[in-house]
């Protein structure tokens, strides 16, 4: 450990966005983290605003960054996502996969040349989560020094909201999402205008039903299918209290993977490869 490791120092901020240039290159052997944020533009029933999921991203990223400063950085967030699913719905603003997926690979590769080996990628939305996957695959392929984990949010206090949902069907604009909003952003919700949408089977149609009717088998629906509202579960049932509950534990359990995450040694920037001879005809 040098000199320089055993000073500690006190950021203006934690985003890299708010920082000056001397102050990121001062503040970067202190901050082994960054967390990339990702969002949606996208309808969220009668009652929460479009940028629900990219708020609350943002608003994790925010706690677990200020949990453990001054280890923690914080990228701008990216605020549209996936959202081809409810393009139905006026004002929705979606990437195709394909972009998406270049954006987050060219963004953890700038923070990648900037010297950081630990990135965190925390999505708000579901809807993002199979490009995130190949981009982290392109990532771990093309950047072999850098550790990289990615996470939503609601799936890391699974066991929470099987305790606090009430509706079978849920998942969108519902109680859970819903309370994390008014937690993370009172000004993501117009409280009088929350709706139940589809919360039980028999609210689903045909091909929704079938959707929701087998385990482990996929059967993608729009959600102009799936709902009238927009809403799958009962966004009336939400509380500010079980949305502190959602957030803060998610915090704290993504905080705590973090520590240890920090402290991992960095990986071989040289992988062994093998070059395998070309059979002769
Ligand atoms: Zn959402």
């Amino acid at each position: 450990m040098t000199g320089k490791d055993k000073m500690t120092i006190a950021p203006r901020s934690h985003r890299l966005a708010d920082l000056t240039w001397p102050e990121i290159d001062d503040l970067r052997p202190y901050a082994p983290v960054a967390i990339v944020p990702l969002g949606a533009t996208e309808q969220h029933g009668h009652g929460l605003a479009q940028r629900t999921d990219t708020t609350r991203a943002e608003v994790v990223a925010d706690l677990v960054a200020q949990r453990l400063s001054p280890k923690v950085v914080v990228t701008p967030v990216i605020p549209v996502g996936v959202s081809e699913h409810h393009m139905a719905f006026p004002g929705t603003l979606t990437l195709s996969p394909i972009t998406l997926q270049q954006v987050i690979v060219e963004l953890v590769t700038s923070l990648h040349r900037h010297g950081w080996r630990k990135v965190y990628v925390i999505t708000g939305h579901g809807g993002n989560n199979a490009t995130v996957e190949i981009a982290v695959t392109r990532l771990r392929t093309d950047l072999p020094d850098l550790h990289l984990a990615w996470s939503g949010i609601t799936p890391v206090v699974a066991d929470l909201t099987a305790e606090f949902a009430e509706s079978r069907i849920r998942g969108h604009s519902c109680e859970i999402e819903t309370s994390q909003a008014m937690f993370a952003d009172p000004d993501l919700v117009l409280p009088d205008r929350l709706t139940r949408g589809s919360a039980t089977f028999d609210d689903l149609d045909q091909a929704g039903k079938l959707s929701r009717s087998r385990p482990g088998i996929h059967f993608p629906q729009t959600y102009d299918n799936l709902s009238k509202t927009g809403t799958l579960g009962d966004g009336t049932k939400a509380s500010v209290a079980i949305g502190a509950r959602l957030v803060e534990t998610a915090v704290e359990r993504i905080s705590g993977f973090l520590q240890e995450f920090i402290d991992l040694p960095e990986r071989q920037s040289a992988p062994v490869r093998t070059t395998v001879p070309q059979e002769t005809p």
